[in-house]
Order: C-alpha cells, then structure tokens, then sequence
C-alpha cells in the first residue's frame, strides 16, 4: 500500500474483552494493522459514559485492562496509533460545535438508540449522551481525518449519518472535515450465554482472558435449541447460539456439529464441550500474553502516553481549522 490509507476505531473500557469482540471489531482491527492500514485505535472512556455514567470508580482498572487486553489481542503500539479519548480536549470542542449543526431527528433515527435503551431498559440511560453517541463518534472519526471505519452491516446507519454531518458543516463552513468511507467488515452476530447479543451490559459473555475451567462453566451454561432435550433428539442448528459460536470458532467442525445435531447423534453436552476445546485452545496465546503484560506496572500508561504524542498534532491541526472555518479564531 503506497499511501496508506488512515483506518480509525474505538474501544469502550467497559470491563475485560469478550469472544463478542474478537469476532467483532478486535479482531478486525488485528487484522487490518496488520494489512498494512494506517490505523488510529482508542479508548472511548467518554463513550463509556453514556451507560456507564454511574461506574466511574471502575474505569482506571477499565483502561488499563483494555489496553493490556488490546496488547494481548495483538495490537502492536509502535505500528497502530493506540490512545485515550479524553485525553482528547479537541474532541469535546469538535462535539460541542458539531452538535450546533446536527439535527436531533438524524440522531433519534439511528435504530440502535432505540435497542440500547431496550436492552437496558432496568437502567437508566435515556440521557443526551446516549442520544448524541453518533455525533461523537463522528468527532472521533474526524478529528484525526480517518478516511475508512471498519463497521458491520448493523453499524452502516450510524456511518452514514456521520457522512452526513461532515457534508453538512462542509456545505456551511468550506471543504474542512473528511468524509469517511465504511469498510464494511464481517462482524458475525455472536450470541450470548441467555441467546442475546453477547454484551457486557447482559452479563452472558466468555472473556477472552478466562481460564479453562471457567471457559467450560461458561459455555455449559449457554442455552440451546429448547425442543432439543437429550441425545437423540434432532436439533435445530440455525437457532441455537453454540452453533454460532462454533461457526467462528470451530471452523474445521462446523459441518459435523451441525448435521449431527440435526439428527440428534450429537447431544448438547457433546456440542458445548467441543465448542469449549475450541474457544480453549484459540486464545490460550491470548491468555499467556495477557498474564505476562498484566505485571508490566504502568505499560498501558505509556502506551497510551506515547499514542497521545502521535494524534495530538493531528487532533490539533483539525481544531485549528474547524475554528478557522467557523470564525473563532483569534
Ligand atoms: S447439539 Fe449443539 S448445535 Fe445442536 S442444539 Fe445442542 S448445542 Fe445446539
């Protein structure tokens, strides 16, 4: 790749990465350093917030424990810029005067607004942070000129809205802000251990960093296809969330498991316990890696400290002409 092309996407420390993740955007992003992308990676301690506004005393051990997972994961800090959002200032003043020009029916469209609050409808979190989290994701987006964001088709809703955000203050201001491109990536839906979404907010997630016997109880607990109740008995593959675990991560038995569970010779204990090796020996390197950089006392700081030296000159320059173009400077 002559030019590099400049690739950004956030992680919110929200507590230790999950299997969601690595089949989702941690995994893209290991993937695309190492294609060669020019990439900004951070962490969205403000993006936090918006759920989490109320578990502040957590999020020091939350950032440094997802960068080291980051680390774990892959991402190499000399080649992919790795920083933390609110050591931003420029990215609250870009969202502050972006918001002056965002229409609040852009934000209430975004279908996953309306799931979030939903999902964690015992929460309280219908508050404005939730509600502008696209527009800060844009300001994320922007501030560093990111020209391409991995995203899933679940996500073309919230990138297309910032596209249009930049062409509106473009249309008003000048030709400033970068309009960015989704790069549409695959991030397979992976269930939970109750069927939902694996999420942290649900409590049903396989951490990356969990240890074998914990692995096991993990994915013992999962549900599977209610009808299937003993061996023996045909299941259904295509409803049932261990399948979509084993069709990411038990690619070499993904064909077996799933026509012998349609004709019941596998039985559920069977199936899990498969899965179970599987998810064991993927991120057995993982967890070795992990162990050794969590006694690295103040790595994530310098990480972080070090990334922050690269993206403020750019954090800085876009400021600079957003103001410009916006009549305040001087
Ligand atoms: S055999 Fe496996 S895929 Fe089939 S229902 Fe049981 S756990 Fe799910």
């Amino acid at each position: 790749m002559a030019e590099r092309t400049r690739v950004l996407t956030g992680f919110r420390p929200t507590g230790p990465l999950h299997v969601g993740h690595w089949a989702g955007n941690v995994g893209n992003a290991v993937r695309l350093q190492n294609e060669g992308y020019e990439c900004f990676y951070f962490v969205a301690d403000w993006h936090m917030l918006t759920t989490h506004y109320d578990r502040v005393d957590e999020l020091p051990a939350f950032v440094e424990g997802l960068v080291l997972d980051l680390l774990a994961a892959g991402i190499d800090p000399e080649r992919s810029v790795l920083y933390r959002q609110s050591q931003l200032p420029q990215v609250a003043e870009l969202a502050l005067l972006l918001g002056m020009i965002t229409p609040l029916g852009w934000l209430e469209r975004v279908p996953t607004y309306k799931e979030r609050l939903r999902d964690m409808a015992e929460r309280d979190v219908a508050n404005f942070g939730l509600l502008g989290y696209p527009l800060l994701q844009t300001v994320d987006i922007v501030i560093v000129h990111g020209e391409v964001v991995p995203v899933g088709e679940d996500q073309v809703w919230h990138l297309e809205l910032s596209r249009e955000i930049v062409r509106r203050f473009n249309r008003l201001y000048g030709d400033v802000l970068v309009e960015p491109q989704a790069l549409l990536s695959e991030t397979p839906l992976i269930p939970g251990s109750d069927g939902r979404k694996m999420s942290k907010s649900l409590d049903n997630t396989i951490e990356l960093g969990a240890d074998p016997d914990t692995i096991r109880a993990r994915v013992r607990s999962f549900v599977t296809d209610p009808m299937k109740i003993r061996r023996g008995d045909p299941g259904r593959p295509e409803i049932c969330p261990i399948f979509a675990l084993h069709g990411t991560f038990s690619l070499d038995d993904v064909a077996r498991v799933e026509a012998t569970c349609r004709t019941g010779e596998l039985g559920c204990v069977d199936c899990k316990s498969l899965l179970a090796d599987h998810l064991i020996e993927r991120f057995e390197g993982f967890r070795e890696r992990r162990a050794v950089l969590g006694g690295t006392p103040d790595l994530a700081k310098e990480v972080l400290a070090s990334g922050l030296e690269r993206v403020r000159p750019i954090a800085t320059e876009t400021i600079e002409a957003v103001r410009a173009a916006m009549r305040f400077e001087g």
